[in-house]
């Protein structure tokens, strides 16, 4: 049983870095668990995409039968938040997509795949996040992408070296860093707060 109020969050569990989401979602207040079944995404009210790699979650949600449940209710509204390849996975397009990668959509945005080099290439830099008081939050940047550009309904909540890497366009939010991994619970904090209001 949850206390009335706490919003139920899932966080999308084909591949990537699920625990440390549902840990930060935990922290954050939130009712966390996986999701893997269109039965279980039907049982919350906002999904986290994880960090892990793109391509993989693409295939592994065609297999699971989540490409279109996912799609459906993006549209319709339900909050979505996505950390580097959640990002990806949020974008409208890509725009070096490797062969079969969809995206579920959602965010009017073109993002570039790997954009901040390679692994040995990763970095953590603090973002200036709008929306986010307390100052700065420690961007933890592995692989990243960015944010090539934006249609209008997208807010552009933050940059680095020039490069859009955290945007929101209405219940969706997008991060080319991850938040999950800093033991920073301000990201999740807000993204469950956007779950309380839209419920
Ligand atoms: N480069 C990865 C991709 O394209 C994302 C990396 C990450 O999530 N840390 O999916």
């Amino acid at each position: 049983m949850t206390a009335p109020g706490t919003p139920r969050i899932g966080v999308l569990a084909l591949q990537g870095d699920v625990r440390e989401h549902l840990a930060a979602l935990t922290a954050a207040g939130a009712a966390a668990g996986p999701v893997r079944r269109p039965g279980e995404l039907a049982e919350v009210d906002g999904l986290v995409i994880p960090g892990g790699e793109s391509t993989t979650i693409s295939k592994l949600a065609a297999l699971f039968g989540m490409t279109e449940p996912l799609r459906e209710r993006i549209a319709a509204g339900m909050p979505v938040y996505g950390s580097c390849a959640g990002l990806i996975m949020l974008a409208d397009k890509i725009l070096d997509p490797r062969s079969g990668q969809e995206t579920f959509g959602g965010i009017d945005m073109i993002v570039r795949r790997n954009a901040f080099g390679r692994q040995n290439e990763s970095f953590e830099a603090a973002v200036e996040l709008a929306g986010v008081p307390g100052g700065p939050v420690e961007g933890v940047f592995i692989r990243a992408p960015w944010v090539e550009s934006v249609g209008a309904p997208v807010e552009v909540l933050a940059e680095h070296r020039g490069h859009i890497v955290a945007v929101r366009q209405g219940n969706a939010l997008a991060t080319s860093f991850h938040p999950e991994l800093t033991g920073d619970h301000r990201v999740h904090g807000l993204f469950a707060e956007m779950v309380r209001a839209a419920g």
